[in-house]
C-alpha cells in the first residue's frame, strides 16, 4: 500500500470512531484493527505493529477518565503512536556549523541513490548559505566521477575527482584537504558502492572514514526495499558507524512505510527522504512533520522551510503564525508563493485539509487556476481587510459580493478563501500550543 493510501485508512478509521455517537469498546478495537491492518499492508513490521496496538489500547484505556473528551484523547494517541513508530529517539542529528568545515561522507550499495542524494543534499545546504563541495571517492564504478561531475555542473556545486588516480583514499584526502584549503563549510564525499554488501567495500569504506575524519557519514538506502532496511543498515552500521539515513525512492513505492519503521528500529535517525530524480526531491525528515503530512493534517513547518529554501518573501507570515495569528494577507503571500514554487503537487500535500484532496480530484492544471482565482480574491481586498483575522466579513456581509465582484469571482470562491485561512488561522494556534508542551495537533487540523 502506497503511503498516501495509509494516511487515508488511519484517517478514515480514526474519523469514524469519532463521529460516532458512542465510543465505547467494540469501536475502539475495530479502529485498533483497522490500523493495525492498514499498517501491515504498508509492510511495517509485524512485531512493532502489535507493539503500537497494545501501547495505544492501553493509553486510550489509562487515560480515559472523566472530563477527558475520549475522541480527542483517541486522535493524539494515534498521532503520538504513529510518531513513535517513525521515530530514532536515541541519537541526535548532527547540525552542519557556518564557518566551520563540515565533511559529510556517504555511504551505500551501487545504485541506492547516492550520488543523486550527494548533489541533492549540496543543493540543500547551499540555499541555506552554506558554501559546498562535493568529492568524488568513487573510482570503482566507471563513468561515476562523469556523472558527479555532471550533476554538480548542473547545481553549480564545485567539485573535485581524478579520471587517472586508481586510489579512493588518495582522492577522497586531496578533494577535502583542497577545500578545507579553500575554507569550504560542507564538503561532501562520495564513496563507491557495490552491488551488495561485501568485506571489500566496507574495509574501502573504513579506510576513507580514516582519511577524511567526517563530522558525518550517512547512510543513502533505498526505501524500496521495505523491512529489509533494517539488516542492510545494521550491517553498514557495524562497519561504517554513520550518524543518519537518506531514504531515497520514497515516491510512490508500496514499502515506504516498512523502510522508515525499520530503519527507526535500527537506532539512527532518518535525517532526510529522497522523493524523487529531480535535484529538489529532498526533504527533511521529522517524525511529526512526517506523520502529519502522512494525515493529511498539513506540514506547515515543512512548507515554510521550503519556502524559505526558496528565498521568497514571509518574514512577516513566520513572525505571525510564531504568534498564533494567520490574516488573510498571509494567506495572499503564501499563495503567491506557492504559484512560483512548483511543482504544485508536491506543495499540496504540505498543506491542511482541502488542497490536497482538490489536487487529488482534479489534477493539477485546474488546481492552479483555482489558487490563481484565490489569489484574485485576495487581491480585491481592503488592506484594512488583507491584515484582518477575516472576522470583519463574518460582521458585514456585504464585504464578501464587493470582493467576489471586483475580482471577477464568485461568492462561494470568496467564501473558500476564508474558509481556508481560518483553517491555518487554526493551525498556527495549534502549532503554538504544540511548542508550548502538548496540545494536540490532530484537534483542529480538518474541516473549514
Ligand atoms: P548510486 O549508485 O548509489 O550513486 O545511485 P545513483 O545516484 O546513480 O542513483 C541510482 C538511480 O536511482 C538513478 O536513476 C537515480 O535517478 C535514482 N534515484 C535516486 N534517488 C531517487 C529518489 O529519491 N527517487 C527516485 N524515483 N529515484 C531516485
Amino acid at each position: 500500500m502506497v503511503l498516501a493510501d495509509l494516511g487515508k485508512r488511519i484517517n478514515s478509521a480514526v474519523s469514524e470512531v469519532t463521529k460516532a455517537n458512542v465510543v465505547d469498546q467494540t469501536a475502539v478495537d475495530g479502529l485498533l484493527k483497522e490500523i493495525s491492518n492498514a499498517l501491515i499492508e504498508a509492510d511495517v513490521n509485524v512485531k512493532l505493529v502489535l507493539n503500537l496496538r497494545k501501547k495505544l489500547k492501553s493509553t486510550i484505556e489509562q487515560e480515559e477518565k472523566p472530563g477527558v473528551n475520549k475522541k480527542k484523547l483517541i486522535q493524539k494517541a494515534v498521532f503520538d503512536e504513529l510518531c513513535d513508530l517513525v521515530d530514532c529517539k536515541e541519537t541526535e542529528l548532527y547540525k552542519p556549523k557556518k564557518k566551520k568545515t563540515n565533511v559529510i561522507m556517504f555511504v551505500g550499495l551501487q545504485g541506492a541513490g547516492k550520488t543523486t542524494t550527494c548533489t541533492k543534499l549540496a543543493v540543500y545546504y547551499q540555499r541555506r548559505g552554506f558554501k559546498v563541495g562535493m568529492v568524488c571517492a568513487d573510482t570503482f564504478r566507471a563513468g561515476a566521477f562523469d556523472q558527479l561531475k555532471q550533476n554538480a555542473t548542473k547545481a553549480k556545486i564545485p567539485y573535485y575527482g581524478s579520471y587517472t588516480e586508481a586510489d579512493p583514499v588518495k582522492v577522497a584526502s586531496d578533494g577535502v584537504e583542497k577545500f578545507k584549503k579553500e575554507k569550504f563549510e560542507i564538503i561532501i564525499v562520495d564513496t563507491s558502492g557495490r552491488h551488495r554488501q561485501e568485506s571489500e567495500l566496507f574495509a574501502e569504506m573504513i579506510q576513507i572514514g580514516e582519511a577524511v575524519q567526517p563530522n558525518q557519514t550517512i547512510m543513502v538506502l533505498d526505501a524500496s526495499i521495505g523491512q529489509a532496511a533494517e539488516s542492510q543498515s545494521r550491517a553498514f552500521k557495524e562497519s561504517s558507524n554513520f550518524g543518519a539515513i537518506i531514504l531515497t525512492k520514497m515516491d510512490g513505492h508500496a514499502k515506504g512505510g516498512g523502510a522508515i519503521s525499520a530503519v527507526a528500529a535500527t537506532h539512527t535517525p532518518i535525517a532526510f527522504i529522497g522523493t524523487g530524480e529531480h535535484i529538489n526531491d529532498l526533504e527533511s525528515f521529522t517524525p511529526r512533520q512526517f506523520v502529519s503530512k502522512l494525515l493529511g493534517i498539513g506540514d506547515i513547518q515543512g512548507l515554510m522551510e521550503h519556502v524559505q529554501s526558496l528565498n521568497l518573501d514571509q518574514k512577516d507570515t513566520i513572525k505571525n503564525f510564531q504568534e498564533g495569528k494567520f490574516t488573510l494577507r498571509d494567506l495572499q503571500t503564501q499563495m503567491n508563493n506557492i504559484l512560483k514554487m512548483g511543482p504544485l503537487s508536491k506543495i499540496a500535500q504540505m498543506l491542511p485539509g482541502g488542497i490536497g484532496e482538490m489536487m487529488n480530484q482534479v489534477g493539477e492544471e485546474e488546481t492552479s487556476k483555482r489558487f490563481k482565482r484565490m489569489v484574485y480574491v485576495m487581491d480585491s481586498m481592503t488592506k484594512q481587510e488583507l491584515d484582518s483575522d477575516g472576522d470583519i466579513f463574518v460582521d458585514q456581509p456585504s464585504r464578501i459580493v464587493r470582493v467576489a465582484r471586483g475580482s471577477g469571482t464568485s461568492v462561494t470562491e470568496v467564501e473558500a478563501v476564508l474558509m481556508q485561512q481560518k483553517m491555518f488561522a487554526r493551525m498556527a494556534q495549534t502549532t503554538k500550543s504544540m511548542q508550548q508542551g502538548g496540545a494536540n495537533p490532530m484537534a483542529g487540523g480538518r474541516g473549514g
